[in-house]
């Protein structure tokens, strides 16, 4: 489709005219279908083969958006994350990862991956100059995060694909926070994108769906194996994903220029000490964030100078929903160290740079004067916590 991105979300993988007229492509809650002389296992028409018709119009939809041959949608961000970093990386092989990743991710690596007869090494992104003495002969793939979890860091992604492309490695990048609506890793050399669509994609916190995109060749590998693994997505939650995304470019855009504000707000307030906002000309990752992508998210975290007053204020605000997750329309905060990254030990937070009171705020659609002036009454009345109605 030749359409511009906001066209695509809106149009692409459509069907027209629609099933019986109808303008949105109705659920086809149907386990099964009809055998219709299928020769491939994987060809039959059944919801773990991820092929109903709700699937295959997603998948149609996430491809276009990330430029892609083919896409795969899956049960959740971890379902899409696993299996692709198991298609990518054999028994016996060694992956390269960012030291600073999603929580799950880390852990995955850390407790799972070696058990399922794989090894990793973490790698410092904002020192290349230390990833080759990383390599070993059985090095297969490199994993990264466009923006990362939780610190917003942003690194240099066209000398990741360079390394990757030098090493022959397959480069893999989870793109959660930058959506397609700020960067489409494909465009610039990555293999494999995974998604979880959770968050900013399906937008409104009601499921849980994760997304593989890439060439035909790489995601069908990727989807033979979910084939046995079974982490599929059910077609009412592909419905509401394929409702969710389009809205996608609005709501991203929006929220993202009401994370500039914020942003801006707490790294005047002297209760804050730091602000890990790649929007903001004070992050070490602005200029990198500026050259590669198209926008600076709706993502950020930052640090208290009393640290251990992080849960008196979360409580004590009464807009953002204190919770884990992210991406919704309704603005989240967490402290990682408590949620998303409680699978770390304090060590290893400490040598991701993830601070104990560090405070994560995923920003929602609310008017940005009502978050700034929420956030500043908590910071008064922060001694004596509110209960949030
Ligand atoms: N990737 C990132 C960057 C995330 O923040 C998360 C969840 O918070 C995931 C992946 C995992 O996604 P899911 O919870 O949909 O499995």
């Amino acid at each position: 489709m030749g359409y511009r991105l906001d066209t695509r979300l809106i149009h692409a993988g459509e069907a027209r005219p629609g099933k019986d007229g109808a303008v949105v492509l109705p659920i086809y809650q149907s386990a099964n279908y009809e055998f219709a002389g299928e020769s491939d296992y994987n060809d039959l028409k059944y919801i773990r083969l991820n092929n109903s018709p709700n699937h295959v119009a997603l998948h149609q939809k996430l491809a276009s958006l990330e430029g892609a041959e083919a896409a795969l949608v899956t049960a959740s961000g971890m379902a899409a994350i696993t299996t692709a970093l198991l298609a990518s990386v054999g028994h016996g092989e060694h992956l390269l990862a960012q030291g600073c990743l999603y929580g799950g991710t880390h852990t995955f690596l850390t407790h799972d991956w070696p058990d399922l007869g794989r090894t990793a090494s973490f790698l410092d992104l904002s020192r290349p100059e230390s990833w080759a003495a990383r390599l070993t002969p059985s090095t297969r793939a490199i994993y990264v995060e466009t923006i990362s979890n939780p610190l917003m860091q942003v690194h240099d992604l066209a000398q990741v694909v360079q390394f990757a492309r030098q090493h022959g490695l397959v480069a893999l990048i989870d793109n959660t926070f930058a959506t397609p609506i700020h960067y489409r890793p494909l465009e610039h050399g990555f293999d494999l994108v995974v998604h979880s669509c959770t968050k900013y994609l399906n937008g409104h916190s009601d499921i849980v769906a994760g997304a593989v995109v890439g060439s035909s060749e790489r995601v069908r590998r990727v989807v033979h194996l979910l084939n046995h693994l079974g982490g599929s997505l059910d077609p009412h939650a592909c419905f509401l994903l394929h409702r969710g995304l389009k809205t996608l470019a609005v709501r991203l855009r929006h929220q993202t220029a009401t994370a500039m504000e914020v942003a801006r707000f707490l790294e005047q307030h002297p209760a804050v000490k730091k602000v890990h906002y790649p929007g903001l000309p004070s992050s070490p990752s602005h200029q990198l964030a500026q050259r590669q992508l198209d926008g600076f998210g709706a993502m950020l975290s930052f640090e208290l100078l009393e640290p251990e007053r992080a849960d008196a204020w979360m409580q004590a605000t009464h807009l953002p929903v204190v919770a884990a997750s992210l991406g919704g329309v309704e603005s989240l905060v967490t402290r990682p160290a408590t949620t998303s990254h409680s699978g770390l030990t304090v060590d290893e937070r400490r040598a991701a740079g993830i601070d104990e009171g560090l405070i994560r705020l995923s920003v929602g659609l609310e008017d940005p004067q009502d978050l700034t002036e929420d956030f500043q009454a908590a910071f008064q009345l922060d001694r004596q916590p509110l209960s949030v109605p």
